[in-house]
């Protein structure tokens, strides 16, 4: 969340960048989150939190749409390193979030495997239907980072450590204008 302040505020660090990092990291790495995000091209995980090379485990599809070689991805620093945070990034006029809404609201399915993005966000689109106030998709986008931050805290391979406080599971938003991401839900207890 600081790199992210930094990012808003136009003061980037630029840090972790340089060859002595890049050399140091070939004994390995302990990156101290993995993000879940979009895949859309104005929302790259390691500018708007102004990481560099070691720090961030990074998955990306489209919409933030999960299925189990996405999960077992975002799984894999949590279960095998002891990575302690998971984001889940969800962003403002997701491309994915809004066809997929459209084609849900209309019955027609998207075409080829962008299909499986659209059956990946049903669950959301189904939280959200319905409600009376606001933009629909972002709702939608909005519901489906949450929904997918509890199924992953819930797992039963993250459960556990959850409940031994080694890892948290956090859903968030993006703003395209503003470059601000905003905390959702599951942020530990200071
Ligand atoms: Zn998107």
């Amino acid at each position: 969340m600081d790199g992210n302040r930094r990012w808003v505020a136009n003061t980037l660090q630029h840090p972790d960048r340089d060859p002595t990092r890049r050399e140091m990291l070939t004994a390995g790495q302990q990156p101290y989150a993995a993000v879940l995000s979009c895949i859309d091209s104005r929302v790259p995980p390691e500018l708007v939190f102004d990481t560099g090379l070691g720090e961030l485990f990074v998955m990306r599809s489209g919409g933030v749409a999960v299925g189990p070689v996405i999960t077992g991805s975002v799984e894999y620093g949590p279960m095998t390193s002891g990575t302690p945070l998971i984001v889940v990034l969800g962003h403002q006029r997701c491309g994915a979030i809004s066809a997929a809404y459209r084609a849900l609201r209309e019955g027609k399915p998207l075409p080829g495997n962008l299909q499986a993005i659209m059956k990946a966000l049903h669950p959301a689109y189904e939280r959200t239907m319905g409600q009376s106030s606001g933009d629909p998709a972002e709702a939608m986008a909005r519901a489906h980072v949450k929904m997918t931050a509890n199924a992953l805290r819930g797992n039963r391979d993250l459960a556990p450590l959850v409940a031994q406080g080694t890892l948290a599971v956090v859903s968030a938003y993006y703003s395209l204008g503003t470059g601000r991401v905003e905390i959702l839900n599951g942020a530990p207890a200071a």
